[in-house]
């Protein structure tokens, strides 16, 4: 495994996030939702820098894939939602590669009155984006490779990696990702 983001890059890069963050929301009651399970570490350190009135919810979204890298079918899981109807929601996932995910999911929130629908990835992947959405809040790009670490994983594994890191080729295996 390749080292792409080390623990104290990861580390700015989430505290300079926070900062835009504040710049945007300024005071305003936020309620931020974590798109399970890849967002949970983000989550967790991103809602540790922030000092707005905050909620916290989060959701279950799951893309069934095969080998090929097309975006397959997405299951949305809303029981942990909260109430979201007139408040500014801010979606954190961890990675943006296609945008199908983010796509479907802010459209879905679009339809939950919710006063403003933003959101904000650790990391977006050059070159691989199909939809026209763009993330608000961006903390690192990084090349087509497929990454784990950090609430990011492979066949469930390697989530805790405090880093991220590149799987190289050799180690993959064609499995459906999500
Ligand atoms: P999208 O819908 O933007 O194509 O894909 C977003 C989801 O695909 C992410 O939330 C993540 O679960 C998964 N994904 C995309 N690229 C990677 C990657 O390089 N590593 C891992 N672990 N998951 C990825
Ligand atoms: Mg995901």
């Amino acid at each position: 495994m390749k080292t792409i983001l080390d623990e104290q890059q990861v580390r700015d890069g989430v505290q300079k996030m926070a900062r835009q963050i504040h710049e945007t929301y300024g005071d305003d009651p936020l309620t931020i939702i974590g798109v399970m399970t890849g967002s949970l570490v983000l989550l967790a350190d991103l809602i540790r820098l922030l000092t707005m009135p905050l909620r916290v919810g989060v959701v279950q979204a799951r893309s069934y894939r095969g080998a090929t890298t097309t975006a397959g079918q997405l299951t949305l899981n809303t029981d942990l939602l909260p109430d979201v109807a007139g408040r500014h929601v801010l979606l954190v996932d961890d990675i943006f590669d296609t945008g199908q995910t983010l796509l479907s999911l802010v459209k879905h929130f679009d339809t939950l009155g919710s006063t403003s629908v933003r959101s904000a990835v650790l990391l977006r992947k050059h070159g691989r984006q199909a939809v026209r959405l763009q993330p608000d809040f961006v903390a690192f790009e990084i090349p087509d490779e497929f990454v784990v670490g950090y609430g990011l994983d492979y066949q469930d594994e390697y989530r805790n990696l405090p880093y991220i890191g590149a799987l190289e080729p050799a180690d993959l295996v064609a499995e459906s990702r999500s």
